[in-house]
């Protein structure tokens, strides 16, 4: 005891430096009598952990870790419980979901009917001056499930603009006063990349999909500084609550970045930032000087976020054949790739300067041309360890699956989308194309790396949703219990390991977070049930019950201070 005392007065430096058994450290946090998945291939189990200030120092049985127990160590009793490394999402709009948690809700309304209350309700309660907006509708749940239009709204919303968006990003509804301010009129073209919806006089809808929604965009209020870090800390404490110890933030507006800058400094950053703003600013970044996964443990830049297409839900993701429910249309190739040169040169642009890209695409052509810019970037500039994404790389073309392992992109996924879209994917795409779609088994197969997240908020934050979802395929309508294209399912120690050491390598991280390993980041995730012995239908049941970043419990089910620190 005497010895340990000694050991812990040392200074931090010191201590992390003395293996020596006789002047071993005390370490500050131990947790033990857990039940350790470490995602470590070395050493795939274990009982007990130690943690020196944001590191974990020591993995082992508890007799082991026991000798790392001083005086003033913090001790959790896992009580048999599974211990997982923090989750990392390779892919959240976290804005955008923090705004998300406090705008109307509409992703659960079942009519028309009931869409337009919600509105109407938010709107009465809407200060002057303000919008309504958010919404992440779903039509799809409608009964009868139709298009909205502004005729729904209109009557409810008077003075108040409304452009409420449909839950998969690609698409939103304006009322009148929103067109008028956004001069939205049949005489309007449609942009690149985008289309305005019309009724059989020619008369917009209020639907606009992909970038015709950029008219509204230009003339809505930004976020004031105050409303993002609202935001932010919404989305943070959210997602300590489910376990998210890395967020991989596409599509920041630098604001957004400046925000993270100023929590940082405050200590109040209680998740890990990968920050991948839009391509089209790919100068900014590459004037400043930095590379990928520049900055520090909390917040990282150099990376950008790319746009191939739309999505399958608006119809606007790039295929290479018709929709199978709409002969004439086989998508859009969005604004950032008129024409294909125009993404040629950035991409190259941000190669030279060794930024990473992660391309958003969807449809076999989509992720085709991807490839194939990712393959003229290789010939142009030689083999480097890149690490090139496609965001989402939802339905894939026969021949693509090789390519994408020889290029070595990685294939950054969000299996709960399997669930919502396989109630209606192979209505609009066919049986054929169907059976590449969310194909993750096949990645896995052919050598492509997997980085798991969610696109939240288009899908829940949650990772056991997104955990069941991989290993169920089972579709949120309950017509697919057995796995809507079950051969395709992952098993649970590879979703772990994808949402955890495959995220954390889709940003160069593998080395400091990503599996319970002595000298990485001390992020760590305690469930309330085992989901390795569970049967796979409960595990979107599961909780959190402890969460722990760099050391530190961001998140305990039980302790009442920090869940209301946290809301
Ligand atoms: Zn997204």
């Amino acid at each position: 005891m005497a010895l340990l005392l000694l050991a812990f007065a040392l200074p931090p430096f010191l201590r992390a430096q003395s293996h020596h058994a006789q002047s071993k450290a005390a370490a500050d946090l131990l947790i033990r009598d857990a039940k350790i998945w470490t995602v470590d291939k070395g050493h795939p189990t274990a009982q007990a952990v130690a943690v020196l200030g944001d590191r974990i120092v020591a993995v082992g049985s508890n007799d082991e870790i026991e000798a790392w127990h001083g005086a003033r160590t913090r001790v959790i009793d896992a009580s048999g419980k599974l211990l997982l490394p923090g989750f990392n999402d390779a892919h959240v709009h976290f804005v955008d979901g923090g705004l998300a948690l406090d705008t109307v809700q509409l992703n659960d309304a079942t009519s028309a009917d009931e869409f337009a209350r919600r509105i109407a309700e938010r709107a009465q309660g809407t200060p002057k001056g303000e919008w309504v907006s958010g919404g992440e509708w779903d039509e799809t749940k409608w009964n009868p499930a139709r298009m909205p239009t502004k005729e729904l709204i209109d009557p409810a919303t008077p003075d108040t603009p409304v452009f409420v968006s449909r839950y998969d990003g690609h698409m939103a509804l304006a009322n009148s006063v929103t067109l008028r301010l956004a001069g939205i009129t049949a005489n309007t073209p449609d942009p690149p990349g985008g289309v305005i919806v019309r009724d059989a006089q020619g008369n917009p809808t209020g639907a606009l999909k992909d970038s015709a929604m950029d008219y509204v965009y230009r003339v809505a209020p930004p976020l004031s500084h105050e409303q993002r870090l609202k935001a932010i800390k919404r989305a943070l404490a959210h997602a300590a609550s489910l376990g998210v110890t890395s967020v991989q933030h596409m599509n920041p507006e630098y604001a957004d970045i400046a925000v993270y800058q100023e929590l940082l400094q405050r200590g109040e950053l209680t998740a890990r930032i990968y920050a991948a703003p839009l391509i089209p600013g790919v100068d900014d970044q590459v004037k400043i000087g930095v590379r990928h996964a520049f900055g520090g443990p909390f917040l990282r830049i150099g990376a950008l976020k790319a746009y191939a297409d739309g999505s399958l839900g608006s119809a606007t993701a790039y295929f290479f054949d018709p929709f199978t429910d709409q002969p004439n249309n086989h998508g859009l190739l969005s604004d950032e790739m008129h024409p294909i040169s125009l993404m040629q040169d950035r991409m190259m642009r941000a190669d030279v300067a060794g930024l990473q890209i992660c391309a958003h695409a969807i449809g076999d052509q989509g992720i085709s041309i991807i490839l194939d810019l990712y393959g003229e970037i290789v010939k142009a500039h030689g083999e480097s360890d890149r690490r090139f994404r496609i965001e989402h790389a939802q339905h894939m073309a026969a021949r693509d699956f090789d390519r994408f392992a020889q290029l070595h992109v990685i294939a950054s996924v969000q299996p709960y989308h399997a669930i919502d879209d396989g109630r209606w994917a192979e209505q609009r795409i066919g049986h054929d194309r169907a059976s590449r779609t969310y194909a993750f088994r096949t990645f896995l197969n052919r050598g492509v790396r997997l980085a798991l997240g969610t696109d939240w908020n288009v899908a829940p934050l949650n990772p056991m949703l997104t955990i069941y979802a991989a290993v169920t395929r089972a579709t949120l309508d309950g017509n697919n219990p057995n796995g809507w294209f079950p051969e395709q399912k992952l098993t649970v120690p590879e979703t772990v390991e994808a949402y955890t050491l495959g995220s954390a390598y889709a940003e160069f991280q593998e080395g400091e977070k990503g599996s319970i390993t002595p000298g990485k980041l001390a992020d760590m995730v305690l469930l309330s049930d085992d989901i390795f012995a569970i049967d796979p239908a409960k595990i979107r049941e599961v909780t959190i019950a402890t969460t722990i970043v760099g050391g530190k419990t961001v998140w305990d089910a039980n302790d009442d201070a920090i869940r209301k620190k946290g809301h």
